[in-house]
């Protein structure tokens, strides 16, 4: 995702901060600009154009409202249609890790160009961020006609590593859950409601309309074998599931390339990388960075940032997934 500047130092301000941590001026993220503004420039705030986000009081959110918006909760808070019952400090630093790498899903889907909040989607993509409860079944993660639910423990660090070990996933994160999730959103948008992609998509991923139930009973009960560095077509174990699990895998392993390249490239959106560079030239810098990555961990003594190797019909799907995104990706 791209950086954001300071408007006063010109330092760079990143996606969880509310001040400049060179020049401690207030910091908000305001998305009708699509940038962070010095909330100190403005003398009076009651007349400032922007309002500070109502869940910016518990930490939650560094987003400013839209000029003329008379919600009290910015348009990113607004996706989380569910918000959980929190318990004390835990659930609080959960809830806060959730809504951190929502935003980073958020914000990255519109740099990429995508349409993300209600008046741009077919479907109304919503967030249900739920905990546990006692006597009651766990919350599953998972998505259902635009709503995505997440179980709150996914942002529990000690939960997540055991669950890394169990599930042989070791990039496990909140954040691609998120993006998985969202997968299964722009599946419906986009793929579902066109037969000539769906043909296209079968071609590559198999057919969807296996019982999917069954599948991932199957799945559960005796996961296949799958290693990152021996790929078999799969960008994940979980991806061999059933073709629209494969889907939703390496559309969030699509996502995280375009952050991370985004990242990289000063003053370049990922929707303007994705649509300058075929699917060959994306991977090729995207490799080079992502050995580079493995060569920092290695000299720390961490386990590889990313042991993936690519292998021909990986990168077909990821090709595929490149063809979905670029008619709506930025060209500025
Ligand atoms: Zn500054
Ligand atoms: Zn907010
Ligand atoms: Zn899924």
């Amino acid at each position: 995702m791209q950086t954001f500047h300071c408007d006063t130092c010109h330092q760079p301000v990143y996606l969880r901060n509310n001040w400049c941590t060179h020049c401690a001026a207030p910091m908000g993220f305001a998305p009708d600009q699509w940038a962070f503004v010095n909330l100190a420039a403005t003398t009076a705030p009651e007349s400032s154009p922007h309002r500070l986000c109502a869940n910016s009081a518990q930490g939650l959110c560094n987003w400013l409202l839209p000029e003329g918006d008379t919600h009290d909760r910015c348009p990113c808070c607004l996706l989380t249609e569910i918000w959980p019952v929190l318990d004390g400090p835990q659930s609080s630093a959960h809830l806060f890790g959730v809504e951190l790498a929502k935003r980073r899903l958020i914000m990255s889907l519109k740099e990429l160009g995508l349409p993300v909040f209600p008046q741009e989607t077919r479907v109304p993509l919503r967030f249900a961020i739920l905990a546990d409860l006692p006597g009651q079944a766990s919350v599953k993660t998972g998505h259902a006609q635009g709503l995505i639910t997440l179980n709150m423990k996914e942002a529990d660090p000690t939960r997540r590593m055991a669950e890394q070990q169990r599930f042989a996933e070791p990039q496990r994160t909140v954040l691609g859950h998120l993006r998985h999730e969202s997968g299964h959103f722009y599946w419906d948008e986009w793929v579902a409601t066109d037969p000539s992609t769906q043909e296209n998509f079968r071609a590559l991923f198999g057919d969807e309309r296996a019982d999917y139930a069954q599948a991932l009973q199957s799945h559960h009960a005796s996961p296949q074998r799958w290693d990152p560095l021996q790929p078999n077509g799969f960008i994940s174990s979980y991806a061999q599931s059933h073709p629209w699990e494969d889907w939703a895998e390496t559309w969030a392993h699509f996502l995280l390339m375009a952050d991370a390249l985004s990242e990289v490239s000063p003053d370049r959106l990922s929707g303007e990388l994705v649509r300058a560079s075929p699917i060959d030239a994306l991977l090729d810098t995207w490799v080079d960075l992502s050995v580079q990555s493995n060569a920092i961990n290695r000299s720390i003594g961490l386990p590889d940032a990313y042991p993936f190797v690519l292998d021909d019909l990986i990168r077909a799907k990821l090709d595929f997934v490149r063809s979905i995104v670029l008619p709506q990706a930025w060209a500025r």
